[in-house]
């Protein structure tokens, strides 16, 4: 039996895939990318097609899938969501070429591209209107920075940032893909999941901060980075990452990046990542985008202009100034309906220039991305000069001047586009008549073949004055020019033969070609393709152009962005009625007649108006912190989570929904719900209550706002109602913010008369006939009662249920009447709540209790906090 031997084209297949570990690998092969062995068992699987085989490697048969390149975006999308990372080898030269090198040799391959969920560029794989961010955390010494980047728009930034913020700072900006350095990769892998973005560690070479600096350098092509800042080395080390791992995946191809900006971590209202989730900025709870504040308020008309609106409602301003210039500017477009429409329609008209220069950059991008361009800054002309002919205020003129000087590209793009090109310069047809002379000669030929022969034709008749003179085209011969026997002397005699070159006689016709013959037929046969060379040239020299002016051209984007953003806040206040909030450096917040957009929204469907509520909370004068009490489903949630989107949305730049607003700079936001359910994250919901509400307590300044929504109802009544009081204190007395604190305990209204700082405020709710309807109105004082009954026999608990439910209540409340050994008696009264007398445990013989031994055999450090938990409550029911 002979040793099997390995193809040289498996040979090269499996160098490939071994230099491109942790990759599906797409191995081209003429019209498709076929994957092989594991590859194809996994692509096959996860995108359900079918797995087949191709000979055998090692005496075993070879697994193989196959996805046609025409339609491989479509499998790579796939493919990135469900978690791959694919690397893209293509041949690197025309298969006729490596047949000359001999009959078994194999074409050239290589991998072009690793396409991971951090960097992607191409439309059909990115969302329109999200950013997809790569982010890099690293660590030097004890100094932590963040870095990230969206190569699908050149967006690149930095800032400081612990091990402790990653998880805030992961949930505001949402990567796609977050890389950290191997040693890291276990403090890390949790924040990281948590985000949902894909972990990617490196080497402790990727994060090297002195090579960072190199590579930045190189990058950006200059000799130090302090033109654009100076960088710390954690930051150095994050960014140097990012630049290494977009030469690692873009193989050599930089993409366009911006100069890196520092962001700092004072600029933005610190929200964290459990307030975004319970406030559903850009999701809802339900995990989907629909239901979320961002697609409640969005009224953008471009892409841009909604990433920049996500990027906004992630991390609201804290700067007066700016946010102050971005409502005079909402004001001014508000003031001027019918300029605001214009710039409206104009903006319909701006495609995504970001994303169009950044897959030019990277050369994969084609005629439509410069169409994308040309359009692009025709309108942002238009959108200037409508601009500058106003009195609008410097943010929306600032823009305006990024706007113009753009002319000479546009009459470049205009004078050499076709009006709407294809996607792909691969097939031509791009490029307008008119503006190369030797293209339009080429095509002219190539589609206007036939005319040019039939001048010949008639050119020929006349010099030779033989009318039935034709031009005749063949497989063989391929062009010729044909008359009958009878002319054949005259012909082949001179002058005549002189021009004509005889090729064949047969029965009754003489054949000839002449040299202007032949060489239009060669230029025709290559008018094609030298058409499609002229086409290429002409397309590497726009692009070049249009890279020329990345800078400018990203600027005018830029500007663009923001004038949707102001001209769609300005839309949705007017269409909302919202109002300019005044914002100043106090500790105020003071809003009249607030409304929640995302319940409003809801029940404008419904049909049903949405209440509108006062809140006042105020250091000094007004107590600073709200109790609120009252039944459930009343609509405590709603009025706590609308006044903190109404100081998110003032500080967004936005105008806000309510009559009217003042306030005082908010420096963070926190929101907590009590008991949400978070199975998923496998910690009891108690815990994951207690840990969150201990990051407010030990965060939260005294320009905070905070909301908490029923905390400890995860717990005990008994328990639940000491932690929710002593929470309550220390947020007076010692966190001293702004805080609104909803509870169903109502022994808490008690603090509202003995603490001065704590007012006590309830949503008013009436019974009538036994039934309770929910006003929905939020007052001063303590509710007084809860309602619970009532809200069940709503809920359609049965009736029998919802009597028996009356009485205990009935019977408690007058037990509570009567003190509390009464009320012990009466709960024992009732077998409902009399609970089973624990066994007690039999001490062993060798003296340890099985409490004792129990408590040994735990080792806390090993443990999850569920585990924890679990041990504990375990250890309870063992006294
Ligand atoms: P709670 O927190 O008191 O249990 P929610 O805030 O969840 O109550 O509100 C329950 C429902 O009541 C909401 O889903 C909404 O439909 C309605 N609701 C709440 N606030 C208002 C309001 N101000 N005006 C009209 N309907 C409201």
């Amino acid at each position: 039996m002979s040793e099997p031997t390995v193809t040289p084209m498996m040979a090269q297949y499996l160098a490939i895939r071994e230099a491109n570990p942790g990759a599906l690998l797409f191995y081209r092969m003429g019209d498709f990318y076929e994957m092989f062995f594991d590859d194809a068992v996994a692509a096959a699987a996860a995108l359900d097609i079918a797995l087949t085989k191709r000979g055998q490697h090692l005496g075993q048969d070879i697994p193989m899938c196959g996805v046609p390149v025409h339609a491989a975006e479509g499998y790579l999308l796939t493919l990135i969501r469900k978690g791959f990372r694919v690397a893209i080898a293509e041949q690197m030269e025309d298969p006729a070429e490596a047949k000359k090198r001999g009959a078994k040799s194999v074409v050239a391959r290589d991998v072009v591209r690793l396409v991971t969920p951090g960097t992607l560029t191409e439309e059909s794989l990115l969302e329109a209107r999200r950013h997809n961010f790569l982010a890099a955390w690293a660590e030097v010494r004890d100094e932590g920075a963040l870095a990230w980047v969206d190569i699908s728009t050149g967006e690149f930034r930095v800032m400081p940032c612990s091990l402790v913020r990653l998880g805030p700072e992961l949930a505001r900006l949402a990567p796609r893909e977050v890389l950290v350095s191997e040693a890291r990769e276990a403090d890390c892998a949790p924040l990281v999941a948590e985000a949902r973005a894909a972990l990617t560690p490196l080497s402790r070479a990727s994060f090297d901060s002195q090579g960072g600096e190199r590579r930045l350098c190189a990058a950006f092509a200059v000799g130090s980075l302090e033109a654009f800042g100076a960088f710390g080395r954690a930051e150095l080390s994050a960014m140097g990452a990012i630049a290494d791992y977009l030469d690692l995946t873009q193989r050599g191809k930089l993409p366009l990046l911006r100069a890196p900006l520092r962001e700092s971590p004072g600029g933005t209202m610190q929200i964290d990542a459990a307030t975004r989730r319970n406030l559903e900025l850009t999701q809802a709870l339900s995990g989907g985008r629909d239901g979320s504040l961002l697609v409640a308020i969005d009224r953008t008309v471009t892409a841009p202009g909604a990433r920049l609106l996500e990027r906004r409602i992630s991390a609201p301003s804290r700067d007066l100034g700016e946010i102050r210039a971005r409502h005079a500017a909402v004001r001014f477009l508000l003031g001027e309906p019918r300029l605001a429409e214009d710039l409206r329609a104009d903006l319909r008209r701006v495609p995504d220039m970001d994303r169009a220069l950044s897959r030019l950059a990277l050369d994969r991008g084609g005629p439509r991305d410069m169409a994308a361009i040309r359009n692009g800054l025709e309108q942002a002309g238009r959108i200037a000069a409508r601009l500058t002919a106003s009195e609008a205020p410097h943010l929306l003129t600032d823009a305006a001047t990024a706007l113009v000087g753009h002319d000479a590209l546009v009459a470049l793009l205009d004078a050499a586009l076709v009006a709407e090109p294809p996607l792909l310069a691969r097939d031509g047809g791009f490029v307008a008549p008119g503006h190369d002379a030797g293209l339009d000669e080429t095509r002219r030929l190539r589609d206007e073949g036939r005319g040019v022969i039939a001048g010949m034709q008639a050119e020929y008749i006349a010099q030779t004055g033989i009318n039935s003179l034709k031009i005749k085209h063949n497989n063989v011969l391929g062009y010729f020019i044909e008359t009958t026997v009878t002319h054949a002397d005259r012909m082949l005699a001179p002058p005549l033969s002189e021009t004509f070159i005889h090729r064949q006689t047969t029965a009754g016709q003489v054949r000839f070609t002449t040299l202007p013959l032949s060489a239009l037929e060669t230029r025709i046969l290559n008018a094609g393709a030298h058409a499609l060379e002229i086409e290429k040239r002409i397309y590497d020299s726009l692009r070049g152009a249009i890279l020329d002016q990345a800078g400018p051209i990203g600027a005018a984007a830029r500007a663009l962005a923001e004038i949707d953003l102001t001209a769609a806040f300005a839309d949705l206040a007017a269409a909302e009625d919202w109002v300019e909030p005044v914002i100043d450096d106090s500790r105020a917040f003071e809003i009249e007649g607030g409304r929640h957009p995302v319940v409003e929204l809801a029940l404008k469907r419904t049909g049903e108006p949405f209440i509108a509520n006062d809140c006042a909370l105020s250091d000094g004068e007004t107590p600073a912190i709200w109790l609120l009490t009252g039944p459930n489903m009343a609509g405590k949630s709603t009025f706590l989570r609308q006044n903190a989107i109404i100081a998110l949305l003032a500080q967004a730049g936005a105008f806000v929904p309510a009559r009217s607003a003042h306030i005082g700079l908010v420096s963070q936001l926190f929101s907590r719900v009590g008991a949400a359910d978070d199975l998923a994250r496998g910690r009891s919901t108690f815990m994951v209550e207690m840990v969150e509400t201990a990051a407010i307590l030990n965060q939260a300044d005294d320009r905070a706002l905070v909301i908490l929504d029923e905390i400890g109802r995860g717990t005990a009544t008994y328990d639940g109602l000491s932690i929710a009081w002593a929470v309550l204190e220390h947020l007076h007395a010692t966190n001293r913010c702004r805080a609104l604190f909803a509870t169903h305990y109502h022994e808490m209204t008690a603090l509202g008369a003995k603490l001065s700082g704590v007012e006590n405020a309830t949503v008013s709710v009436k019974e009538w006939d036994g039934e309770v309807i929910f006003l929905h109105e939020v007052r001063k004082g303590a509710a007084d009662r809860s309602y619970g009954v009532q809200v069940a026999r709503l809920a359609g608990l049965p009736q029998s249920v919802v009597d028996r439910a009356r009485l205990v209540l009935e019977a408690l409340e007058s037990g509570e009447r009567e003190g509390a050994a009464r009320k012990q008696a009466m709960i024992d009264d009732l077998p409902l709540f009399r609970a089973a007398p624990a066994p007690r445990p039999a001490p062993t013989p060798a003296g340890a209790s099985p409490l004792e031994n129990r408590l040994k055999a735990l080792h806390p450090d090993e443990m999850t906090p569920r585990e924890a938990l679990a041990a504990l409550y375990e250890l309870k029911g063992m006294v």
